[in-house]
């Protein structure tokens, strides 16, 4: 199945997360048979990471987006596990600071977005200035409200400097979101993770899925396109959001740069006294046979 084109908030086109099974496994899938199938997109993403890095022209920008325990911080540890840490990056993006908070909403991720070769995961992003933001009236709808237009011209911005954009909405239902809450308070080791705002926040659902499906029909771009990706089962999450990310880097057209010294040139400069060595040595093991 090809989860690119299923999940893909076509550009303009209206957003109804109600009508989107968050429960959703894909067509006689498994989690047995999705595992393997996770594991082969991880290393392709583990050799294409290789190759951006290497062309040096491009860069992979994934946003994850989602509301509470949907599970961002999983896509992060399970679906980039393979990818080497040098030239992959993550950032979470809470609350601003003062300092961040006195200037425009895009200066603090800006300043993040990757560089050529690059992979960066935004764990929230700039989109919370139009969600939290947005929900809790924290700055006027007249603010907002033009965000949505700032942020395209932000995205196609990177874009033509060379950045794929990739965002993924994580779409749990209330039930599920509920659930993994409890097990936070069930499994000490996971404690740490719960705030009392997870529960009044999870009075305001209804509130999060307005301004979200406006971000998304009003922000999926060609360039910077939005996927929603049914997140109440993590395997199947993880099987998606690696494919979809796996593909787009198969076609960024990444190569291998060409070698910027005469290789031939090298090997006979350099290796000659190798040659020689190994020269030396058969002359030496041929007049130890004679000897014999
Ligand atoms: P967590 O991701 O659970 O660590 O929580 C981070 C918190 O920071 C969330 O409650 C976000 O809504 C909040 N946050 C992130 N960006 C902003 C923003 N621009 N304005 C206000 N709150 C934000
Ligand atoms: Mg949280």
């Amino acid at each position: 199945m090809n989860y690119r084109k299923k999940f893909l908030v076509e550009p303009g086109a209206k957003v109804r997360l109600s009508k989107i099974d968050a429960s959703y496994t894909g067509k006689n899938e498994t989690h047995e048979k999705a595992l393997p199938k996770i594991q082969a997109h991880i290393e392709r993403m583990d050799t294409l990471q290789y190759l951006l890095y290497a062309d040096g022209s491009q860069s992979l920008l994934v946003v994850l987006q989602a509301l509470d325990a949907a599970g961002k911080d999983g896509v992060v540890r399970h679906v980039f596990s393979g990818m080497n840490p040098q030239g992959t990056f993550v950032f979470g993006f809470k609350q601003p600071s003062k300092e961040e908070a006195a200037h425009d909403f895009l200066w603090r991720v800006h300043s993040r977005t990757p560089a050529k070769g690059e992979v960066v995961i935004f764990n929230r992003s700039h989109y919370e200035d139009v969600m939290v933001v947005r929900v809790h009236k924290l700055v006027p709808r007249s603010v907002w409200s033009k965000r949505y237009d700032l942020i395209n011209d932000f995205e196609t911005m990177l874009s033509q400097n060379g950045a794929t954009i990739l965002k993924f909405f994580l779409h749990i239902s209330p039930e599920e979101q509920l659930a993994r809450f409890k097990q936070r308070l069930d499994d000490p080791s996971r404690n740490w993770k719960i705030s009392e705002s997870d529960y009044s926040e999870r009075e305001l659902w209804p509130q999060y899925v307005e301004a979200y499906e406006d971000a998304m029909a009003l922000t999926s771009t060609k360039h910077a396109p939005w996927y929603v990706i049914p997140a109440n089962h993590k395997w199947f999450r993880n099987l998606a959001i690696s494919q979809i990310i796996a593909d787009t880097m198969d076609g960024m057209g990444l190569q291998l740069p060409p070698p910027r010294v005469n290789i031939a040139d090298i090997r006979r400069k350099y290796h000659a006294a190798e040659r020689e060595a190994k020269d030396g040595e058969k002359r030496r093991n041929k007049a130890a046979e004679k000897v014999k």
